[in-house]
């Protein structure tokens, strides 16, 4: 028998490295006409580096001391910030202590106790809030302004220093916003948690002008929930825990597999598993036309 075009076109999904979790997926994919993509890890590499490291003076702390305190505190997270901090202290070579009474908190950052001291390490906007720490908030500015995702490192509650993050954009990304604008009419809405100067300064690199920073994971989901309301379907793209609501609130979520944390993985109705975000504009033609064979 001839494969009925739904299910060619899954296996024709699985050839270009995506995975569609049920046929009813597949032909969801082809009447999608909105598009939300988040930054980290989805539009850029996900692999960041650690390339500020910057002690308050203050602190009275080393630059590898700082680094060694935010490692520890960064180290049972699986955040692509987390890794780049990990990654940074090991590379040089530095003995990183075991934290105590993790948590992690999405879009924000982490806690523990290391070396008998409460740690936090995360979001400037979101340790600082209300706050006024005049040379941390300084710091944090400085580095965005070059770019750089700035994470906050406090201990027991003072700031310490700052480290400044900075991935590079995929490939392939501006070639794909170019091609999901091309289908569904609209440019992709950009939905970040990270500081609103690198989610501007990279959307205008790939030709996004709607963008929506420093949100939260529920904040991600307001944002699908009112493309919906205006009556568009909307196709999700992350990769983080803090995407997971938003991949189930859409018509159609898609995670990026590489990268991607098992809860976007298991939330999502497909998973790119080979890295390519160019698959995307790809799975959503390969459904339009299976559709148009159904009906
Ligand atoms: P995006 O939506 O761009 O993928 P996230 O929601 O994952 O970004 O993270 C948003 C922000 O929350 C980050 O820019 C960072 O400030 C902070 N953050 C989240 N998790 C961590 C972490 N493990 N360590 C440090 N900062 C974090
Ligand atoms: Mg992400």
């Amino acid at each position: 028998a001839t494969m009925p075009p739904l299910l060619s076109a899954i296996a024709n999904a699985g050839r270009h490295g995506v995975l569609i979790k049920s046929a009813v997926v597949m032909e969801q994919l082809g009447q999608v006409d909105a598009v939300a993509l988040d930054k980290t890890g989805t539009l850029t590499e996900g692999t960041p580096r650690v390339t500020g490291i910057r002690p308050l003076a203050a602190s009275g702390l080393s630059e590898e001391e700082l680094l060694r305190i935010a490692a520890a505190a960064e180290h049972p997270s699986e955040h692509p910030l987390a890794r780049a901090i990990v990654d940074a202290a090991r590379t040089r070579d530095l003995r990183i202590p075991v934290v105590e009474d993790f948590t992690s908190a999405p879009g924000t950052g982490v806690r523990g106790t290391v070396d008998g001291k409460a740690v936090a390490v995360g979001s400037p906007a979101r340790l600082l809030a209300g706050r006024a720490d005049h040379s941390a908030a300084v710091e944090a500015a400085r580095l965005e302004d070059e770019g750089c995702t700035a994470v906050l490192v406090e201990v027991e509650g003072t700031p310490v220093g700052v480290l400044g993050i900075a991935d590079r954009l995929r490939e392939e990304a501006t070639a794909t916003v170019a091609a999901l604008t091309g289908l569904t009419g609209t440019a992709p809405v950009l939905v970040t948690g990270d500081n609103p100067r690198a989610a501007a300064r990279l959307a205008e690199e790939v030709g996004i002008t709607d963008v929506r920073a420093g949100l939260l994971p529920h904040d991600k989901v307001t944002a699908v929930q009112e493309l919906e309301q205006a009556g568009r379907k909307v196709l999700v793209v992350g990769d983080g825990v803090n995407d997971a609501p938003a991949l189930a609130a859409a018509h159609t979520g898609i995670a990026m597999g590489r990268a991607g944390s098992d809860l976007a993985l298991e939330t999502a109705d497909a998973v790119v598993v080979r890295d390519e975000l160019a698959t995307i504009p790809t799975v959503v033609h390969l459904s339009r036309r299976a559709r148009r064979l159904v009906v």
